[in-house]
């Protein structure tokens, strides 16, 4: 049976076709829909070339059309017996990947207040899939339902019961798929069982976070309330004293949807230097470009505070684990953000980091420790979609 994987965002689709021994057989991205001229990309596994097709892709329907017409094309898709969807946030409710029905859509849409830079798009993918292939399973798979299990100091603010019942206000994390993918991975890797580890993993993309895992479950995460709290993103400001927002709003005139936007789309990495992409951060910094270093002085500074906190609440610590973009990439960030840690056990050895890519390494997984690290320092390649799928099988019964 196949699965098709679907991360529907504001404009884009991505997807992911898995034939049932989760082989991948067609990736994609459908963008800029419902802007002048729409962009579509399809990779074929085993195909020479990407088909491209540039055409207007008035909305989402018409982008999940042009997925199933290419997949079609391509004699792929015969045996798809389910949908799985990414869907940012399952708020208190949604524990574990739902098959979706009336119910679970109006669940999930009454999460939208709690998520409204995101769900909207997930909600929208779903419902033209459901519309277009209303025979197949479709799959809800929530980033925050790896740390549905916080524990109550974790998760709670330090903020009346009302506050928190009445208007949901409390730490949900995200980022739940890739933190619960790499950290099975890494225990693969140590050759010991997850239920015994005790791990910290840094997600270092556009978006970033950390999480702490005890035995498998996320004790402790970055992101809160939204993806904005936490490490320094791309365009992410991460933790700030909510105070800055009151005070830009009665000093500076702002209005919330423009501190909003300030927050999300204007800060962090990008609010820092005017850059958001690492590598370009990078090299301007190796050029003498005093904004760039700070920003990258800022980025690491902000891991390194978040590495000795989550240590504190596991007590005990067997690997840190570097996934995503530049966790995967960066290997001038790992070094940097590991480098004098022997407090916490933790040493890398220079050579082995070095150069590494967690995709160029054989199975995705490198360790890069010196050989007298207590603790075990690991490059894992994510694969979020692949653990949607899985979860998709898990929700249908296929496993
Ligand atoms: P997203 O959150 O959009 O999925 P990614 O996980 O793809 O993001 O990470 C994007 C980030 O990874 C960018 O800042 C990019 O500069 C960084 N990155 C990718 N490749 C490298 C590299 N070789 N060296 C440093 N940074 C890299």
């Amino acid at each position: 049976m196949q699965v098709l994987v679907l991360n529907s965002g504001s404009s884009s689709i991505k997807y992911q076709l898995f034939g049932s021994d989760l082989q991948v057989l067609a990736t994609g991205l459908v963008e800029r829909i419902g802007e002048e001229a729409g962009h579509a990309v399809h990779r074929i596994t085993g195909a020479d070339e990407p088909t491209v097709e540039d055409a207007v892709v008035p909305d989402h329907a018409s982008g999940f059309a042009t997925i199933v017409r290419a997949l079609e094309q391509a004699g792929l898709g015969d045996e798809l017996g389910a949908i799985g969807h990414r869907v940012v946030h399952g708020g208190a409710e949604f524990t574990a990947p739902t098959v979706i029905d009336e119910q679970v859509l109006e669940r999930i849409r009454a999460q939208v207040p709690l998520a409204p830079l995101h769900n909207p798009a997930n909600l929208t993918g779903i419902e033209v899939a459901t519309e277009l292939r209303p025979e197949l399973p479709q799959v809800a798979v929530f980033d925050t339902a790896f740390h549905a299990g916080l524990p109550a100091p974790a998760y709670r603010y330090a903020i009346g019961d009302d506050v928190h019942r009445d208007h949901g206000v409390r730490r949900y994390g995200f980022h739940g798929t890739s933190h619960a993918f790499v950290a099975k991975r890494a225990a693969e890797h140590l050759d010991r069982p997850l239920e015994e580890l005790a791990l910290i993993t840094l997600h270092l993309g556009n978006g970033a976070s950390v999480t702490a895992i005890d035995g498998g479950r996320s004790v402790e995460t970055s992101m809160g309330l939204s993806p904005l709290e936490g490490l320094v993103m791309g365009t992410r400001s991460g933790d700030l004293d909510p105070a800055v927002i009151f005070h830009l709003i009665r000093q500076a005139g702002m209005s919330p949807d423009e501190v909003e936007t300030l927050l999300n789309r204007r800060s962090g990495l990008i609010g820092l230097c005017g850059d958001n992409d690492l590598r370009t951060i990078e090299s301007r910094a190796a050029g003498g470009d005093q904004d760039a270093q700070l920003a990258l002085d800022v980025y690491v500074h902000r891991i390194r505070k978040y590495l000795g906190a989550y240590a504190a609440v596991l007590g005990r610590l067997d690997a840190v684990v570097f996934t995503a973009g530049v966790g995967e990439n960066a290997d001038g960030v790992r070094r940097r953000v590991c480098q004098d840690l022997e407090l916490l056990g933790i040493r890398v050895d220079d050579a082995r980091n070095d150069g590494v890519r967690a995709s160029a390494v054989d199975g995705g997984v490198a360790a890069v420790q010196a050989a007298d690290s207590r603790v075990a320092v690991l490059v894992v390649a994510t694969d979020e979609e692949r653990e949607i799928a899985e979860q998709t099988l898990v929700a249908v019964g296929e496993r």
